[in-house]
Order: structure tokens, then C-alpha cells, then sequence
């Protein structure tokens, strides 16, 4: 992303929320183990009361999945590998000795402009001033349109509560000056944290320069604080041609062929990026 992009992208409130602040994620796909450290430590944190039984605000799934059938004409590798997470995995593409597969870590992306938001015909979703999106527990009323609208599949429906419910970025670590669970616990060291909308924050920095690497205990970098080790490279979306603009970045892996990441990652740079703000909605609604 460049700095003018930047500047069009997060250099300004959100338009239609007028949040100042959109925390987001930077994930260097490269280096994730699939250790599911993440996974587990939302769970444990957010999602082990009753009806959250199924519920993974993170998730870490193999891609791609390759044998699944794909259904109703949807000509899409990716669709069905966030549907039915971890199905076949581990089934690497391609042939002998060019064989590849990566792995996947995903949160809800908080999106500037919200599927989910936008479908609930209650009002119970709302973008707060962190940029967090969340679900007003007392005002759902359990339609889940926004499970059905969410083109991540990042909502789920508690059956015991009748609520929707969603990743919160560990909004309340947050408050008390702590890094969302799934950054705090990752093993790899692969996810960056913070304000995108902040110009000097480390995102924002390696969102609008791509060649900048974050190495561990590095004396030339003002970044080493962090202590974290990001590689270099274009930072994208995942799947940004839904239009929902995702506050949560990758690395895409580096070792795939580059038609494979332009299926998953592509579009964003040159595509819907160029008018954030200009997006009406998602581009594709589920069929369950
Ligand atoms: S990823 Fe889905 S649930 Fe999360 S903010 Fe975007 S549309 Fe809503
Ligand atoms: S904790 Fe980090 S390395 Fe482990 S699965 Fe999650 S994102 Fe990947």
C-alpha cells in the first residue's frame, strides 16, 4: 500500500462509521506452524460457556483443501475452504516434487465497511470508536442475517443464548493495555497489532512499506520493540474482492504459485483499494 494510499485509506475517519481509530492485524503467512496456540487461546478465553461449543473467533485452516465438491456452479477454490474449516486438510496442490499448501490463521477482520453490519435488521451491530465490530448482546434478537451476510463466515449463532456472537478483538485486554489473545499466544510470532489509522504505529508503517521487515532485537530498527519477525513483501487482504475492506493484513506465502495468490489475496492492491469508500456491500451473500 502506498502512502497515498494510505492517506485515502486510513489517513482520514472512516466515512460511513467515523471511527478515528480501525485496529487491525498484520500476519506473515510464512511463518505460521499451524500450532493452533491461537486458536485455543480465544477459545478458552471467549468461547467455552455453553452454545460456543463450535465457535472459533480464530481460526487456523490448511489451504487448499482441493477435493471438496464444490456446489451450486460456485467456481471458487477458496469458497468452501473457510466454510468447512479443516475438511481434508493437509491435502497439499500440485505435483510431485511441486507440491504446496499454507496455512491459514484468521480472525474477523473487522471490516471499514461490514457485511454483517449492514444485514442486521436490528441495529444490534455497531463499529465502535476502536473500529472494533461487535454485537450488542442485548439488543440481538438471534435473526442471523448476519451470519448468513458475514462472506467470511466469522459470526456464529448460539443456540443456548439465541444470540449471534463474534471475535471482539479482546477489546476489554485492550483497554488494560494488553495485545488481543491470539497475538499474546502466537508461537511463531507472526501476527503485528494496532492502529491503522495511526501513521507512526508498526501496522501502519509495514502496511505502507512492504519492504519493511521486522527482525528480533535488530539495533537499526526503531520497529525492534516488537520483537517480532515479519518477513518483507507485499502486504494484501484476504479475499478483498468480497468489498467488505478487511482490517486484517497478510504477508501471502511466498512459495506458491503466484496465480494461487492472487485467488486468495488478489485484487486489493490495484482493485477495490484504489475507492475504499466507495463500496456498497459484499459481493457475494452464502446459500445456507
Ligand atoms: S469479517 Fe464478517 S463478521 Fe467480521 S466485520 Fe467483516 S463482515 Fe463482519
Ligand atoms: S499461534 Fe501463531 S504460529 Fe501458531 S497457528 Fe496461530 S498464528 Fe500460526
Amino acid at each position: 500500500m502506498s502512502e497515498e494510499l494510505w492517506q485515502k485509506y486510513y489517513g482520514q475517519p472512516n466515512k460511513m462509521y467515523g471511527n478515528k481509530v480501525q485496529f487491525g492485524m498484520l500476519l506473515d503467512i510464512n511463518k505460521c506452524l499451524a500450532c493452533h496456540s491461537c486458536t485455543m487461546a480465544c477459545k478458552t478465553t471467549w468461547t467455552s460457556g455453553p452454545g460456543q461449543e463450535n465457535m472459533y473467533f480464530n481460526s487456523v485452516s490448511t489451504q487448499p483443501y482441493g477435493k471438496y465438491p464444490r456446489r451450486n456452479g460456485a467456481n471458487d477454490p477458496a469458497y468452501f475452504d473457510y466454510r468447512f474449516s479443516n475438511l481434508y486438510q493437509d491435502t497439499p496442490k500440485g505435483t510431485y516434487p511441486k507440491l504446496w499448501q499454507f496455512y491459514l490463521a484468521r480472525p474477523c477482520n473487522h471490516c471499514t465497511d461490514p457485511a454483517c453490519l449492514k444485514a442486521c435488521p436490528t441495529r444490534s451491530i455497531y463499529k465502535n470508536e476502536d473500529g472494533i465490530v461487535l454485537i450488542d448482546q442485548d439488543k440481538c434478537e438471534g435473526f442471523q442475517y448476519c451470519v448468513r451476510a458475514c462472506p467470511y463466515d466469522k459470526i456464529y449463532y448460539n443456540s443456548v443464548t439465541k444470540k449471534s456472537q463474534k471475535c471482539i478483538f479482546c477489546f476489554p485486554l485492550l483497554e488494560k493495555g494488553q495485545e488481543p489473545q491470539c497475538v499474546k499466544s502466537c508461537v511463531g510470532k507472526i501476527r503485528i497489532f494496532g492502529n491503522l489509522m495511526d501513521p507512526e504505529s508498526t501496522i501502519s508503517k509495514m502496511i505502507r512499506d512492504p519492504s519493511l521487515g521486522v527482525k528480533p532485537y535488530d539495533p537499526q530498527t526503531s520497529l525492534k520493540a516488537t520483537h517480532r519477525v515479519i518477513n518483507e513483501g507485499e502486504r494484501r487482504q484476504y479475499r478483498p474482492d468480497f468489498g467488505t475492506i478487511p482490517s486484517v493484513w497478510y504477508v501471502p506465502p511466498k512459495n506458491i504459485p503466484p496465480e494461487e495468490v492472487e485467488k486468495y489475496f488478489g485484487f486489493g492492491m490495484k482493485g477495490l483499494l484504489d475507492e475504499p469508500h466507495q463500496v456498497s456491500g459484499p459481493t457475494k451473500m452464502k446459500d445456507i
